[in-house]
């Protein structure tokens, strides 16, 4: 089983615009478009993903708690993992209550609605001084 990422842009479902499509199979083929890791012309298209996991925050800033939020059992000293919540492709720690609540923080416009609404009746326009 091997982690895999599309980045045809008609696969793309990061809400930020940005060309990925993270997928596991067996085989290096996107299961939305088809394309293959393995076809000299979408050898690019179709990239391998290394398991990066999720090293979740400690109180101290910039340090984490130094296990991956998949197997809190296990050290990440010497493994791959990152406290950056897109530098992690491992599902396991995407999907842990600890990502999702750390993640969230991160984000706190994700959690409310925005309404603007300009009154110009009380808007002050003056002209610039000097
Ligand atoms: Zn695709
Ligand atoms: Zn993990």
């Amino acid at each position: 089983m091997g982690l895999w990422r599309c980045c045809n842009e008609n696969c793309s479902t990061d809400p930020a615009g940005r060309l990925i499509f993270d997928f596991e199979a067996d085989e290096p083929v996107c299961p939305k478009c088809g394309c293959d890791h393995r076809k000299p012309l979408e050898a690019n298209v179709i990239v391998k993903l290394e398991a990066i996991h999720f090293d979740p925050p400690s109180h101290v800033k910039g340090r984490g708690l130094g296990y991956p939020a998949c197997r809190p059992e296990k050290s990440v000293l010497g493994s791959h993992a990152s406290g950056v919540h897109d530098a992690v492709t491992c599902r396991g720690c995407r999907e842990s209550e600890v990502f999702k609540s750390s993640y969230a923080a991160s984000r706190p416009w994700d959690a409310t609605d925005h309404e603007v609404e300009i009154d110009f009746q009380k808007m002050i326009v003056a002209p610039k001084k000097g």
